[in-house]
Formats: C-alpha cells, structure tokens, sequence
C-alpha cells in the first residue's frame, strides 16, 4: 500500500515535494504518516477517478493509485 517510490514532480506547479494519497482503512505506519503529515487521506474507496499524489503547493492530484 505504501509506495514512496519517487516519481514526476507536479504536472501542474513543478513542485517536487508531494504527498502520497492513501486509501482504505489505515494501518498503523499508514496513520502515523498521516498525522505526521507525510500523506494525505484519500477515503475509504478507491473509487475509479482516484489519484495517487497530491500538491500541497498547488492542491492538484495526479496519477494511478
Ligand atoms: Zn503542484
């Protein structure tokens, strides 16, 4: 579940530091991650148009979970 595989930076702002979305019920490294900031909580389903990164520069979301 947890890929912190770097990837492109945002498609919209460029900005490189990005955040994983997680999805489903959380872990406890995955809850530890979010409250430290370092993911952001995309919801219980991963429904079909869901993304994988989030910008906390720009608010903009891309990519496949
Ligand atoms: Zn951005």
């Amino acid at each position: 579940m947890i890929d912190t595989t770097p990837t492109t930076a945002c498609p919209q702002c460029g900005s490189e530091r990005r955040l994983p979305i997680e999805y489903g019920d959380p872990n406890e490294e995955t809850r530890e991650r979010l409250l430290e900031g370092a993911a952001i909580y995309g919801g219980r389903y991963l429904d079909p148009d869901a993304h994988r990164w989030f910008c906390p520069a720009c608010q903009h979301r891309w990519g496949n979970p």
